[in-house]
């Protein structure tokens, strides 16, 4: 499926064997349409289940991103790809935005996202011409 392998980003850390991945169990990571070959295998990630479409929306933007499904669709937490060892995709094969989180260095430090935001993200999808119109997508509210 993925066209684009990354090797750029930060790898695990002791700090996120002690956490137990606690991003990953709170949303997956983004990722970008380059990691994508065609309009048909987005489409087909997302058939598969293991990916899904979300949207960003608030007074700043309305755009989507794909990323990997949740773990829990109802809650809409974690990441389908998290194991009880870790991810189960090889570091190459994960989102762009996991590979960009950079992992803390303290305990009461903080995990940063580097790179292109979601927000970011989000608008090179909308350009990407792999999603459909986004007014498609969704449901008018009578
Ligand atoms: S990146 Fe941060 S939240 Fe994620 S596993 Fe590592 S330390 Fe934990
Ligand atoms: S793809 Fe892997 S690294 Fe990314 S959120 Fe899911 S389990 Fe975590």
């Amino acid at each position: 499926m993925r066209e684009e392998m990354g090797e750029e980003g930060y790898r695990e850390t002791e700090m996120c064997v002690r956490c137990a991945g606690s991003c990953c169990r709170l949303q997956p990571g983004h990722c970008l349409p380059s990691e994508f070959e065609s309009a048909e295998a987005v489409r087909a990630a997302v058939v598969s289940g293991k990916y899904t479409i979300v949207l960003l929306f608030d007074q700043h933007i309305m755009a989507r991103v794909v990323r990997p499904h949740y773990k829990d669709p109802e809650a809409r937490t974690g990441c389908v790809f998290l194991r009880e060892d870790g991810c189960e995709l090889p570091f190459s094969e994960r989102p762009y935005g996991c590979r960009m989180l950079k992992p803390k260095e303290q305990d009461d430090g903080h995990c940063e996202p580097q790179g292109i935001s979601i927000e970011e993200a989000g608008h090179m999808w909308e350009e990407s011409g792999y999603l459909p119109p986004i007014w498609n997508s969704i449901i008018p509210v009578k």
